[in-house]
Order: structure tokens, then sequence, then C-alpha cells
């Protein structure tokens, strides 16, 4: 037989023989064949059984359940046998994941119909008592609990006594200790009370909490309903009969009912309340025909209120609104100064006109007289007086016009120059329009807005000599998520990130969208290892937070690349080091921060 020397090919040949020998690549198998192959009787033992008895002995142990599986894993260690540890292991996961995709909201409908409707044969108390039970029973796995629920509302549609339910799907060693089912027949069988009592108390006081607390302060605008939550609240704490009960849950009924009827009429007011500023904002759009600028603004606020309202996104149109009053306000005063200077200068134009006529009907007059004294002359010396006059009459009239010809100049360049002031007001307040510094999708920074803030962080770092950090971040396989879900819900992506980005950072961490699916982020007086552990913290608020799409759970995770601020850095430089960063985390497996 050949001699293998070094351990991968003796792996290779063990896989080869498994194959040749048509053995089941069993751990067993492998172990037994790669000691043939080396040659090696005394290999160490590979199956790890003291980690594995440790881990196992470390597992919750609070339900039957955990209990059972602890078991099985221990007897799988003890036997050496990793297929069965692993089966097990998998099995298990497995009742986690399906225990998730429960239709509980279904069971519950059908449960509460099942609870309302008579049937022959079972008294509410019964049925209240089986249920009791069930929801006492603590420490079942949601799926056992679910199945039985299942079943006792099952029973309960056929007329069936609902402890049947019970039966069968009750494993051996739970039942064992469990209270025996009460019958009518046995009734000193009873289930300890205090159980119960406990459970009944705690509803109770929930029910309480519920109307007190978390639904009367919601009822601002309908001062009555909340004064009968309260009284509903005060109900529930003091009923201690069945009677009582029953007469309460009647009130709560007629409540409830109430309360639909105000829902429904307090969105038929969001809607006309949202209606009336669309209404509105076309209105202001359509008197406002030849500013760019504010037909910028104001089809942002329109965008805006035409997605679906949330605290966010009404703020951002507050943001908006306030920024095209004020605009719009410094445009006025900008126009109205202008017009004033023009007013002005008009009126002493005129003025001067006026001078300039009552100067030249003067002259006329004089010229006249000096026609008739020159006809009525009888010799030279009159005459002689009567030119000397008239040149005078014309010398003057000739430095008045001319003065009043260099005044209307200098009133028309004054007039140009106003004129150039409120086109260039004008074309600067069109460009604030273009230059608007936020996503119109996200609410985040835009490229322009992150240039600015950019500049200032960065020379603020400069001043104060502190540490400033920037992160570049990438949406993992948003293409896959377009392509599945659609762009709309990409866009929602988009937006949730950005919220999530938004209240997971500090107030003075600036996020920016830098392209379709990427964020910057600066991080002002930050170390690169705490500004690491702000990006790793909002992976993980992301998982938390978990993206709903049509009722469906999105995971969307990014990967990023964290730098911090050289003194020569520009904005650029900067930028591209995080981005370099960023790929090595996305070629690293995505979904990871990596620093550069
Ligand atoms: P990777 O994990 O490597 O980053 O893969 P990826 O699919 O995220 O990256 P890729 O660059 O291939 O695709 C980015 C996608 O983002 C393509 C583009 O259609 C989408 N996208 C860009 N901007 C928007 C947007 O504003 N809305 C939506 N819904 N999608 C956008
Ligand atoms: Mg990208
Ligand atoms: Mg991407």
């Amino acid at each position: 037989m050949t001699q293998f020397k070094n351990p991968s090919e003796i792996a290779r040949e063990t896989l080869k023989q498994l194959a040749g020998r048509r053995m089941p690549p069993t751990p067993v198998n492998y172990k037994t064949l790669y000691q043939e192959i080396s040659g090696v009787q005394n290999l160490e033992d590979d199956f790890p059984e003291k980690h594995l008895r440790s881990l196992t002995a470390a597992l919750p142990m609070a339900t039957p359940d955990q209990q059972r599986l602890a078991r099985e894993l221990e007897s799988a260690v003890k036997a050496n046998s990793w297929d069965s540890y692993r089966t097990r292991l998998i099995e298990f996961i497995s009742t986690i994941g399906s225990a998730q995709k429960l239709a509980w909201g279904e069971l519950i409908n059908e449960l509460l119909k099942q609870w309302e409707t008579k049937h022959s044969g079972i008294t509410p108390a019964r049925k209240r008592e089986s249920l009791d039970r069930i929801l006492g029973n603590a420490g079942v796995g949601p799926e056992v609990l679910y199945t039985r629920l299942q079943n006792i509302v099952r029973s309960w549609a056929q007329g069936k006594e609902a402890d049947m339910a019970l039966e069968g799907d009750i494993p051996a060693e739970e039942t064992a200790n469990k209270p025996e089912v009460v019958t009518d027949a046995h009734p000193a069988k009873a289930p300890p009370p205090s159980r119960d009592g406990e459970l009944l108390h705690e509803l109770r006081e929930l029910f309480a909490y519920t109307l007190e607390t978390a639904i009367s302060t919601q009822l601002a605008e309908a001062p009555q309903l909340a004064i009968d939550a309260k009284a509903l609240a005060r109900d529930i704490r003091n009923a201690s009969s069945t009677k009582e009960l029953q007469e309460f849950l009647t009130r709560l009924k007629r409540f409830a009912f109430k309360l639909e009827l105000l829902a429904e009429d307090q969105a038929e007011l969001r809607k006309s309340l949202l209606g009336l500023l669309r209404l509105l904002v076309e209105n202001m759009s359509d008197l406002v025909l030849d500013d760019q600028w504010l037909h910028g603004q104001i089809e942002v606020v329109r965008n805006i209120i035409d997605k679906p309202l949330s605290q966010n996104t009404v703020d951002d149109a507050e943001r908006r609104l306030k920024e095209v009053l004020f605009k719009q306000s410094q445009l006025k005063q900008s126009l109205h100064e202008a017009r004033e200077a023009l007013k002005g200068m008009l009126a002493g134009f005129v003025d001067h006109l006026a001078d300039f006529a009552d100067a030249t009907s003067g002259y006329h007059d004089k010229i006249e007289a000096s026609a008739d004294k020159i006809s009525s002359a009888k010799d030279m010396s009159e005459l002689g007086s009567v030119l000397a006059e008239v040149m005078r009459e014309t010398r003057s009239i000739q430095i008045n016009a001319q003065r009043s010809r260099d005044e209307l100049r200098a009133t028309q360049q004054r007039v140009a120059e106003k004129e150039a002031r409120i086109r260039e007001l004008e074309s600067e307040l069109e460009q604030t329009s273009a230059l608007v510094r936020h996503d119109q999708l996200t609410g985040t920074l835009n490229r322009r807005g992150l240039d600015d803030m950019f500049e200032k962080e960065k020379s603020r770092a400069t001043r104060h000599e502190t540490v400033l950090c920037v992160a570049l971040l990438d949406i993992d396989n948003f293409k896959k998520l377009n392509d599945t879900l659609g762009h709309d819900a990409g866009d929602a992506a988009l937006i949730h990130l950005a919220n999530v980005c938004r209240e997971t950072l500090r107030p003075q961490d600036t996020v920016a969208r830098y392209g379709g699916e990427e964020f910057v982020i600066i991080l002002p007086e930050t170390s690169l290892e705490d500004a690491t552990a702000a990006l790793t913290r909002l992976q993980r608020e992301l998982t938390k937070r978990i993206f709903l799409h049509e009722y469906e759970k999105v995971l969307i995770t990014f990967s990023a690349g964290v730098t911090e601020l050289r003194p020569e850095d520009t904005q650029a430089t900067v930028v591209k080091r995080a981005d370099e960063a960023m790929y090595k985390a996305k070629n690293s497996g995505k979904n990871r921060v990596e620093k550069g």
C-alpha cells in the first residue's frame, strides 16, 4: 500500500476509499478508514464528548420540551452518536421555527366565536374551566398550546366536552403530575384555585390597565368615552362574581362598538384634513406661477403628504413648509425694498422733469418777450442788450437741460442696478430650490447636504482637535429585494433603514444618502473602535426592528466600512477609504463592518 504522508493526502484517499468501497460516509467509517490509511491506530478521539456534555448541561430546562431535548442530547453523547445529536437538534430548531408560523390570529378568532356560541351540554362555566386549565398549564411550548387550543375549539364546535380535547396530545411525563380533569361528577377534584385565581387577577389588572391607561389616554377628543373606559376599569377590578363578570363583558362589548365608530370617524376626519391640505398646497402652487423655487418646495411637500403618514413624514412636511414660508418672506422683503427704491428714484426724476418744464416754459416766455423787444428796437444798442439777455437765458437753459440729462442717465443706471439685484435674488432663490439638501425619499441629507455637513464637521474636528469617523454602508442584496418584492418595497426598505439609523445613532451623527442604497454616516468625536461598535449596534437594531412588507418579515442587512478622518483627507479620499473597507466586508461574507 502506498504510504501517504501529509494529512490532506490521507484525507483525500480516505474519501476516495469510502466511495470506492461504497461505505456510508459516517464519522465512524471515516475514522476507521483514516486510521487504516494513515497506519496510526491511536488517533485522539474526535467525538468531542466532553464539550458536548458540558454544552448539553448548560441548556435551559425550564419547560418539559427543553428537558426532553437535554435528555435526548445527553443519551446521544453517551452513545457517541453524532447522527442522533444532529437529528434531534435540527428537529428541535425546526419546531421553534414552525411555532412562529402558527396562525394564532385565526385560532383566537375562532376561539372567541365558539366562546360566544351557545352549545347544548357545555355551559360557559365549563368552557371557562377548560380554558383556564389549558392556559394555566405553564411550561408547554407554543406548538402544544396551539394544538390544545385548536382541539378545544374543535370540540366545542362539535358540541363535545372540551376535556376530551386535551387527551392524546399531552406527553406522558406531563400528564403524570397534572391535576385530573375536572367534571361535575368529581367536584372534589377541582384544580388548585391559587393558580387560576392568580391568572384571573392578572387578567383583570391587565384589562383595567389597558382601559385606564392605554385606551382612555387616547380619547382626548371623546371625553365621554374616556370616562366610560375608566368606569369599565373600575368595574373589572371590583367584579368578583361570574354575574358581575358577565355584566362587565356586555358593557365592554358596547364600549368596543363605540370605539369602532369613533375610529371610523377619526379615519374619515384624517382623510378630509389631508384632502384639505392637498388642496391648499395645490392652490399655493397655482398662485406662485413664476416662482421656480417655491414650485420645487411645494412639490416636495406634496410628495410627502401623498405617502402613508407617519410622525417622520409629518415632521418633514412641516419643516419644508416652514422653509417655504421663510424663503417666501425673504423674497417678499427684497422685492419690496427694490420696489421702494425704484419708486423713490422715479419720483425724484418726475420732480426734476417738472423743474425742467418750468425752466423751459420760463425760457419761452423770456424769448417771446425778447422777440417783442427786438421787433420794437430802434437802435443797435437796444438790440445788443436784448441779445445779451437772450444769450444768458439760452446758456442757463442749456445748463439746466444738461443737468437733467445727467440726472436721467444716473437714474437709468440706478434702475438697471436695482433690476439686476432683483434678478440676482430670484436666481439665488431658484438655485436654493435646486440645492435642496435632503433626499426626498428617506429624508436624510443628500450629496449636497453631505458636502456642507462634511466641511462643517471637518473644520470643527480640526479646530477642537477631535477624532471624527466616516462610515459607508451598502444594503446587502438589495437588487434581489427589488426584484422579488418590487421597487416600492425597495423604497420602503430604504426609508425603514434611514429611520432605524436616525433613531439608533446619536443626534450629532449625520446620515446622508450617498447613492441608490448607500449611505454615508459622519460620526464626530468618535474613535474608530466606537464608530465600528456604533455600526454593529445599528446592524443588531436592524435585525430587531425587522422590516415588514405586506405583513411579511423581511430581513435587511448591510455591509459597512468605517475609517478615521486624517488631516490631509478630503471628502472624496475619506469616503473612498470607507468604500474600500465596505468592499472588504462584502467580500468576506456581507452583513459585517470592516475598518479601513
Ligand atoms: P450587494 O449585496 O453586493 O451590495 O448587492 P446589491 O444587489 O445590493 O447591489 P447592486 O449594486 O447590484 O444593486 C443595487 C440595487 O439598488 C439596484 C437598484 O435597482 C437598486 N436601487 C437603487 N436606488 C434605488 C431606489 O431609490 N429605490 C429602489 N427601490 N431601489 C433602488
Ligand atoms: Mg451599492
Ligand atoms: Mg448593495
